[in-house]
């Protein structure tokens, strides 16, 4: 299978602070870190970008609206000709807020983690987070703005995955994203949550039939590569005519995992990573161009040789659309290139 290797979605962390303390935090924010990279930091790097590329930029962090001039970020992206998402937990959101992002931003993304606040706020470590949240929907809604959902799971709440998801279609989301954590950043503390291998693959097969009969919103297990591979099996298995279908914002429906193949993540200090999970850093934004990065360090060439994966993957029917997990296989075993410890075929 040919595969194209163009950046079409970079995720920005344009600051580490946060104000609420979730528990699967992959930058660890906090109140107390302070912004790192300037406004002209940031803009350098789109400039740079928009010459080669014109990806989806989802303004990222900790929480991007803590950030002053991130509708300032969000009109230079669009003025270089790219679409902007931003990635919010909702909280700070009020009308006159949610008239901002109607006119600055193209997508919004929120995260909710369960059906109901006793789930949510024990996963955002604070009390009161799920309510806000889920106003922050609710004007999205009243005033039009097309928003998703993300949520993520562990053996907490995991009970909770099909009302999560029926609550964010409730709620007007035009998609729901189900992640599956990589231990990073707080999220390594709890290691010892991480859905099970066997549920794992009983979920994926969940979401397989869910998929099958949702027609309003897109749904999309996210960090799940497998995914492809239990379609696959699934839809021949029961003579099923299965096709993706894609959001007008998403990276394409072909592939589980394209980190540093048509995504990529640059971190609150400007370190360039794979994906947001990855454990490694491939170079800095603020020593190194980012379309060098992109081209020619080891990690991003890595990612795109298919050969280099581990012998299972290499030989697997499923490469070219799964790949497994190389942040998971990293945080297992010290090696991106290693089996997704998930891997259950
Ligand atoms: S490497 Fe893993 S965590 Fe990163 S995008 Fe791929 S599947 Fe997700
Ligand atoms: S062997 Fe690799 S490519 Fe095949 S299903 Fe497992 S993780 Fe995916």
């Amino acid at each position: 299978m040919e595969h194209n290797f163009d950046l079409k979605w970079l995720a920005f962390e344009i600051t580490p602070r946060c104000n609420l303390n979730c528990i699967h935090c992959r930058t660890n924010a906090s109140m107390n870190l302070k912004d790192v990279l300037t406004y002209k930091n940031i803009t350098d790097a789109v400039d740079e970008i928009s010459k080669e590329f014109k990806p989806v930029i989802v303004l990222t962090g900790g929480e991007p609206l803590l950030r002053e001039d991130v509708f300032d970020i969000a009109d230079y992206i669009r003025s270089k000709g790219m679409r902007v998402g931003l990635a919010t937990n909702g909280t700070l959101v009020d009308d006159k807020k949610a008239e901002k992002i109607k006119d600055h931003i193209d997508i919004v993304s929120l995260s909710i983690d369960g059906s109901n606040s006793t789930i949510h706020d024990n996963f955002r470590n604070i009390g009161g987070a799920f309510e806000r949240t889920v106003n922050a929907a609710r004007i999205f809604r009243k005033l039009g703005i097309n928003f998703i959902v993300n949520s993520s799971f562990t053996k907490r709440n995991q009970n909770d995955i099909e009302n999560t998801y029926k609550f964010a279609k409730s709620l007007g989301a035009s998609a729901w994203y189900m992640f599956m954590i990589v231990p990073t950043g707080r999220g390594v503390n709890i290691s010892n949550e991480l859905i099970s291998k066997e549920d794992y693959k009983k979920i994926l097969k969940w979401h397989f039939y869910m998929e099958l009969e949702e027609k309003d919103i897109f749904v999309r297990p996210t960090c799940a590569p497998e995914y492809y591979a239990v379609c696959d099996i699934e839809a021949r298995k029961n003579s099923i005519d299965y096709k993706r279908r894609n959001l007008s914002f998403s990276t394409g429906g072909a592939k589980g995992c394209i980190a540093g193949q048509n995504i990529a993540f640059i971190n609150y200090e400007g370190n360039v990573k794979p994906c947001s999970y990855f454990l490694r850093y491939a170079g800095n934004i603020l020593q190194e161009s980012f379309l060098d990065i992109w081209h020619n360090s080891k990690i991003f060439k890595d990612m795109r040789d298919f050969s280099s994966y581990n012998k299972k993957c290499a030989a697997c029917r499923y490469i070219d659309v799964c790949g497994g997990c190389r942040a998971r296989a990293d945080a297992y075993y010290g090696d991106y290139l290693a089996i997704d410890p998930y891997c259950f075929l």
